[in-house]
């Protein structure tokens, strides 16, 4: 007699690093679990943060069904140890070492269906998935559009030893042209490791199955429909939208409480957050600080000073210091160290949110409705902005620029967090976006059809 167990496919999924390619893998996993797919998680050892470690232990206690698989990596130094960020650096270590992972995955039980890797990976996963014989997904974890240029550096190249800079936009078939000053500062920069990783898993993309993105198709539909009707690259694999991707049970779960967020009315609070691995310097922050004091709104704010959260061990009152904890005490909340953004966004005091537009910040702003204030930072996120802002889910003041390549003052940032908070119009679109959201999850809506058909066809 056969069960629906029995033909349930195996998918295996590897995980890369830093929280914001961790956090969509792990939705994945439970996601696919609760669809009766046999799910394996190959955690890459060591993590390299501490943040990692941990939810990687505690999603596993949370999810007994899914099978762990530790992928030790090899030793990688890169040429530069000193500057090399460590997140990048783990990506290269990955990729150097996925030869190891077929003779651990052909061995268990049942077989192997497919093979998921990270969009940081996908040059490795590609040759995982064709040792094994079975099909190779893609997850991306950025926007359908900043997805878009990454897969088409490789043309990019084609004619130029590196993306040229003459232009002040790049035009790629099908879609809005890129504005120069919007692309990361290292895609220009041939021997920068993050562009060498990134150009190898680029040419990978075109050889997956399909390209599972955390997005829905009302958020982004022009970016989605040029991909997936052949206005972008012909025969490129289709972009599976099949977000915003639910958080698992341990961010559901309150195990953090904020007493002082209780305590406060409806959407008053601006929530602000760059992230797990943005640190701001300490000008920056002090012009931070004292913006969000002039602006008289109440306010959340999570505080970070280093990449790696192993090394952030200064004190809250080094950083902001003096009396501006016990003055602001009625208006605001400083933490530091790790939060439950998923919480405090579903929070009902929360009405705003200042935000570097790591991707899943978007998405979990979008799927509850959060305006947001953009203030992109490095990589992905002035493209992802660019998503934000056209999509009517916030605002952005471009002129800000890069981390680090000018100093925001204050007045500034005390005059957009209060447009943002008393900004009528935005509110009222981001609260259509978060309906979208929740129609493009439920059952019968864009993302969960894409999830079951994926499933289906494995
Ligand atoms: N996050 C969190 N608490 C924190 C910092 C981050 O829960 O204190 C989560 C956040 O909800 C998101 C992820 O970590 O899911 C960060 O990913 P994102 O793409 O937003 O930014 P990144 O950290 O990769 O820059």
């Amino acid at each position: 007699m056969s069960s629906v167990m029995d033909i349930s496919p195996h998918i295996a999924l590897l995980t890369s690093s830093g929280m914001g390619h961790l956090t969509p893998i792990l939705r994945l996993a439970a996601m696919l679990a609760s669809q009766n797919c046999h799910v394996t998680l190959l955690t890459a050892q060591p993590p390299v943060s501490n943040a990692e470690s941990e939810h990687i232990i505690a999603f596993l206690a949370a999810y007994p069904t899914i099978n762990r698989l530790d992928f030790q990596l090899l030793p990688y130094t890169p040429p530069n140890p000193e500057t090399a960020d460590p997140f990048f650096v783990q990506f290269e270590a990955i990729i150097r070492s996925v030869h190891l992972l077929p003779p651990l995955l052909s061995s268990i039980s049942p077989p192997v269906s497919a093979f998921f890797s990270d969009i940081t990976s996908a040059a490795g996963g590609h040759q995982v998935a064709n040792d094994l014989g079975v099909p190779n997904y893609v997850i991306s974890t950025t926007s359908a559009r900043f997805s878009c240029f990454v897969s088409y550096v490789p043309y990019l190249l084609a004619s130029e030893s590196s993306i040229p800079v003459a232009e002040t936009s790049i035009q790629i078939p099908g879609l809005d042209p890129f504005d120069h000053s919007n692309l990361p500062p290292p895609f220009f920069i041939p021997n920068h490791l993050f562009t060498k990783t990134l150009v190898s898993n680029s040419r990978a993309l075109s050889k997956s199955k399909g390209i599972l993105l955390n997005t829905f198709h009302d958020f982004e539909p022009k970016t989605i429909e040029a991909v997936n009707n052949g206005k972008f690259i012909q025969d490129f694999p289709r972009f599976l939208a099949i977000g915003p991707l639910e958080p698992h049970k341990l961010e559901i779960g309150d195990h953090q409480t904020l007493p002082w967020l209780d305590k406060q009315p409806t959407r008053s609070v601006v929530y602000v957050s760059f992230g797990s691995r943005t640190a701001m310097s300490k000008d920056q922050i002090t012009e931070l600080r004292n913006g969000l004091e002039k602006s008289g709104q109440k306010f959340l704010w999570v505080l970070k000073t280093k990449i790696v959260d192993k090394e952030d061990s200064e004190e809250l009152g080094e950083l902001v210091t003096g009396s501006f904890l016990e003055r602001t005490k009625a208006q605001g909340m400083v933490v530091k160290g790790w939060v439950n953004q998923e919480v405090i966004l579903s929070h009902p005091a929360v009405g705003g949110f200042v935000s570097h537009c790591g991707w899943n910040s978007v998405m979990e702003a979008a799927a509850r409705g959060i305006p947001m204030l953009a203030w992109p930072l490095l990589g992905d996120q002035r493209v992802n902005a660019e998503v934000v802002e056209s999509a009517g889910l916030g605002i952005w003041e471009k002129s800000w620029g890069w981390l680090g390549a000018r100093l925001v003052k204050s007045e500034k940032i005390a005059e957009k967090v209060t447009m943002l908070m008393g900004d009528e119009n935005v509110r009222e679109k981001a609260r259509k976006i978060g309906e979208m959201a929740k129609n493009a999850i439920q059952v019968g809506g864009s993302s969960h059809k894409v999830l079951i058909e994926i499933i289906q066809n494995l």
